[in-house]
């Protein structure tokens, strides 16, 4: 469970103070699978980075299975980001000339995870996004829906509970942005992870199965969607 208590994210430039989460409450459901949607600089990613433990609130709370994360250090923190969070960005952040495997294997070497269980490890969820065969193709080699796959391995490949998307299908074509919302769905009904993708594409959103909208760092609708994709109020 993830909990989000009056959250408040105040970026100061100069003079300048922006308000890029406003009072944010919100409550996720440990094996939730949301979309966070919004207009260009309403708050998306900063909301996510703070749920992962990457920005600190200028004020608030963010408790995740019990744990304040903030109260934590910064290196208790990156521990527990290491631990519980995986996440992919909409650029990939693939090393060009390394392979797919050595791309997937890295958090684990910086995890000091040692080398056979990194190949172990990195195989297997190659393969759960039906790349196998790729592992030793360099990452400039692959299309650019093959590499978003490599990310979304690398993601995964730390056994996260909860998996952190931003834009994941932003820099992909439909349909190569639909397999990938179809992989995020699998590790959400076959693997129980807890997902939030954060997307301006409303049809991909409502692959999911809950649309939080936010407006200039406020949350102003959070709906749950049946199964056809429709919206009903909570
Ligand atoms: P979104 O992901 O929805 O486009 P962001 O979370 O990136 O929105 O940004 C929300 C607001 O905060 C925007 O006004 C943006 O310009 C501002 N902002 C984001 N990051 C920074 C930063 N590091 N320094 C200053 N302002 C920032
Ligand atoms: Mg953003």
């Amino acid at each position: 469970m993830i909990l989000l208590k009056e959250v408040t994210k105040v970026y100061e430039i100069g003079d300048n103070r922006v308000f890029a989460l406003n009072d944010v409450n919100l409550e996720v459901e440990t094996g939730g699978f949301l979309a966070i949607v919004g207009p260009s600089g309403s708050g998306k990613s900063t909301l996510l980075y703070t749920i992962g433990g990457l920005l600190t609130p200028t004020k608030g709370d963010v408790v995740i299975n019990g744990v304040s994360i903030y109260r934590l250090t910064s290196k208790e923190r990156a521990k527990f980001r290491r631990e519980n969070v995986g996440f992919i960005f909409q650029t990939f952040e693939l090393i060009p000339y390394l392979t797919a495997l050595e791309n997937v294997m890295l958090p684990l070497f910086l995890a000091g995870v040692s080398s056979d269980e990194q190949q172990r490890r990195a195989r297997d969820v190659l393969d759960k996004v039906g790349l196998a065969k790729k592992a030793f193709h360099k990452a400039i080699e692959l299309s650019v829906g093959e590499q978003q796959r490599v990310a979304v391995a690398r993601g995964i490949v730390n056994n996260p509970a909860i998996l952190l998307a931003d834009e994941p299908t932003g820099s992909l074509d439909q349909k190569t942005g639909s397999e990938i919302m179809q992989i995020l769905r699998e590790l959400h009904e076959i693997d129980r992870l807890t997902i939030i993708i954060v997307t301006h594409n409303l049809r991909l959103a409502k692959l999911t199965d809950r649309i939080v909208e936010i407006i200039d760092g406020r949350v102003i609708l959070d709906r749950y969607l049946n199964e056809g994709g429709r919206m009903f109020e909570i």
